[in-house]
């Protein structure tokens, strides 16, 4: 069986670029507007002799001011069922949000393997990081920089640790 690793959280914490990183692909645009990933991209890749699929969900990224609680709920939907594990995406330059914290409540009553990777943590004391993010109660925060790829090998092992 090849597990489904599916890429969540809100705009602009580093969703496409984790997603290149773990499927070497240019399949999803990086970008530094926010809602430029509309639809899901998905990849393959494979650690060791592991395979994997891995699922960018433009995610979290309202139309409208209207309904944005709704809409996240909606998507956040979407992202559970096709999800063997999750990967909520924070942003540890920006820190904690009250988006964040309404994703990680969808995320946690799904009752699915979640895992917490606190992005652009690059130069970033991991003790400060992990402290703020582990409010979450999404389990303790994996730094990592999608950028620079530091930590990225560690998130994806543990992601298919059960598989
Ligand atoms: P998405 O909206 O969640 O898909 O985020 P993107 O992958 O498009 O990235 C948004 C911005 O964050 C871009 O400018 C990226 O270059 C930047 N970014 C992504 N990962 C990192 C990281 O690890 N460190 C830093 N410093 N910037 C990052
Ligand atoms: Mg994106």
């Amino acid at each position: 069986m090849k597990p489904t690793l599916v890429i969540v959280g809100r705009p602009n914490v580093g969703k496409s670029t984790l997603f290149n990183r773990l499927t070497r692909s240019r399949d999803a645009l990086v970008a530094d507007q926010p809602g430029l990933t509309r639809d899901r991209h998905y990849g393959h890749g494979r650690l060791g002799n592991k395979p994997y699929l891995v699922v960018d969900t433009g995610g979290f990224e309202p139309q409208a001011k209207e309904g944005i609680v709704k809409e996240m709920a909606l998507q956040a939907e979407a992202a559970i069922a096709e999800a063997d594990v999750l990967i909520f995406v924070v942003d540890v330059r920006t820190g904690l949000t009250s988006q964040d914290k309404v994703i990680a409540d969808l995320l946690r009553r799904s009752g699915r393997p979640l895992l917490l990777a606190a992005n652009k943590g690059e130069g970033m004391d991991r003790a400060v990081v992990s402290a703020e993010f582990y409010e979450l109660g999404c389990g303790a925060p994996c730094v990592i920089s999608s950028a620079h790829g530091e930590g990225v090998r560690e998130l994806v092992e543990l992601a298919l640790a059960p598989f």
